[in-house]
């Protein structure tokens, strides 16, 4: 089914979200992406740009989480300037991680955004338990060959999605509630 990795909601850049519109879809925490999403792929530290939107997030009452799978240097030094709740390697699309971010956060799935550039991580996986999934276009079209040829099928999805937006969306909604009790399941089991 190629609905689980639409995503909710699409924008150009994190600065277009609408986060007044967030909290009137009941969203109260964001898990978020770092590399192309919050920052241009190699950038070490958080810019100004990431700074202040996520000071605008905690300000506006949100918790924030930074959910990456890269290495726990690269994590640790960006958080540095933002210092909210960060999990290093965590497996995106991996149900798990974010679950896990979830607990951490101490909101039920349904109450929290995901923010990111990719349809086959960061998307698929918050779609999987549920949550708001937002996808934004990445900053920096340099990438790494691995995330480019993941962009091939990720254009397939996405002019599918354009197309479809409409009438699909309920059969989504319902493979995505399906899909966090299957991957709460999980979560269990392996604790
Ligand atoms: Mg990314």
């Amino acid at each position: 089914m190629i609905e689980k990795y639409y995503p909710d909601l699409y924008f150009d850049s994190i600065r277009h979200i609408d986060i007044k519109m967030l909290k009137q879809k009941g969203i109260k925490g964001l898990i978020l992406d770092i590399d192309n999403t919050l920052v241009p792929m190699h950038s070490k530290d958080a810019d100004d740009n990431a700074v202040s939107w996520i000071e605008e997030l905690k300000i506006e009452g949100f918790k924030v989480c930074i959910l990456s799978n890269a290495s726990e240097k690269r994590v640790v030094r960006f958080n540095k300037a933002i210092a909210v709740t960060a999990i290093h390697r965590a497996y995106k699309p991996s149900g798990r991680a974010f679950l896990n971010a979830a607990g951490i956060m101490g909101l039920e799935p349904e109450n929290i955004a995901v923010v990111g550039d990719q349809l086959f991580t960061d998307i698929i996986g918050g779609n999987k338990v549920n949550m708001l999934t937002i996808l934004v276009k990445p900053i920096d079209r340099k990438e790494i060959l691995f995330v480019r040829l993941k962009r091939i099928p990720e254009k397939l999805v996405l002019n599918s999605f354009i197309k479809n937006i409409e009438d699909k969306i309920n059969k989504r909604l319902e493979w995505k509630k399906r899909s966090l009790k299957y991957e709460k399941n999980r979560f269990k089991q392996k604790q």
